[in-house]
């Protein structure tokens, strides 16, 4: 494993100029693209890494994964009366379908969706009380009780989030959101803004490449046919715009995040989580999904094979 992490790092290198990284949250413009790191998480719980895997970086979308999990978990199937599982095709910030949809967003991995879903999740408890659950779940299955929130990418969330607030407005005259809109923003803003390594995020993921159980403690996380399905929207919805292309070069569901992360799932071999700032046209880190391209490659993982 540690010649196939390193291989994967060795064909993704050359991918870190084709990208650049976010800079419409300020504090993520000033992280250095030419970082890039891999983890890989086994059915044992053991947690291979290289590179910068040690790094925390800001996980952003990523996160949707998690709280959808936990938003499953608390509501049940009734989520779905106010998100959707279908593909987008737009970008992560997208307002032109929420109109034409009367406000329901396509899915819960675009920025809308995950509104609805942390809208969810927060029910009538105080918003931060989702951001405890979040945390909870990430620490307890990342083995590690140092994860948080990192308070100025959150800070600079808050502080430029126009485009997210407009997409929360819209969505509260359809009636999706119960909460108000600055409540749900808010946690919104803090679950993108917590900071993981690589080696972290992998092992936090592992429940969902083992249907739902975490497989070295055999704890059920999620129940099985929520995992599946968990999957089955990121490998359709994980990328945005991207995800036909992700799903084509890679072939494992995955997410991907602003801040240059992607975790991706090997059903029944482990999670991967690889992170390398500078981001393609629409937000997947360039040189991350070459990473996987090449680790799928070697390892044959695809859930196509
Ligand atoms: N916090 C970011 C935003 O809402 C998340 C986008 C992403 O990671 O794709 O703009």
């Amino acid at each position: 494993m540690d010649d196939i992490l390193a291989e994967a790092l060795a064909a993704a290198a050359p991918h870190r100029a084709a990208g650049k990284v976010a800079d419409y949250i300020p504090a993520l413009a000033k992280v250095d693209p030419s970082k890039l790191g891999i983890a890989f998480a086994d059915k044992g719980g053991r947690v291979w890494g290289a590179g910068d895997c040690d790094e925390p970086f800001s996980i952003q979308s990523i996160s949707k994964v998690f709280t959808l999990a936990l938003a499953l978990d608390r509501v049940g199937a009734k989520l779905w009366e106010r998100v959707g599982r279908e593909p987008s095709g737009s970008a992560f910030n997208s307002i032109v379908q929420l109109e034409s949809e009367r406000g329901k967003p396509r899915n819960p991995l675009i920025n809308p969706g995950a509104m609805v879903v942390t809208d969810q999740l927060i029910g009538d408890r105080p918003g931060e009380a989702a951001i405890a659950d979040l945390l909870a779940l990430l620490r307890a299955q990342a083995r590690d009780e140092s994860v948080t929130v990192d308070e100025e990418v959150a800070h600079s969330e808050a502080a430029t989030g126009a485009r997210n607030r407009a997409l929360a407005w819209f969505m509260k005259s359809f009636g999706m959101l119960s909460n108000d809109v600055e409540t749900v923003v808010e946690a919104y803003f803090r679950q993108c803004s917590v900071a993981m390594s690589c080696r972290q995020l992998a092992r936090a993921g592992l429940f969902l490449a083992f249907d739902g159980r975490d497989p070295e403690s055999g704890v059920e996380v999620t129940a099985w046919h929520r995992a599946r399905r968990i999957n089955s929207v990121m490998m359709l919805c994980g990328h945005y715009d991207n995800s036909g292309e992700f799903a084509f070069r890679v072939g494992l569901p995955g997410k991907s995040g602003v801040g240059g992360g992607i975790l991706a799932i090997a059903p029944g071999h482990g999670s991967i989580a690889v992170w390398s700032p500078a981001l393609n046209a629409s937000g997947t880190s360039a040189a991350g999904a070459a990473a996987l391209e090449a680790l799928v490659e070697r390892t044959g993982w695809s859930v196509f094979f």
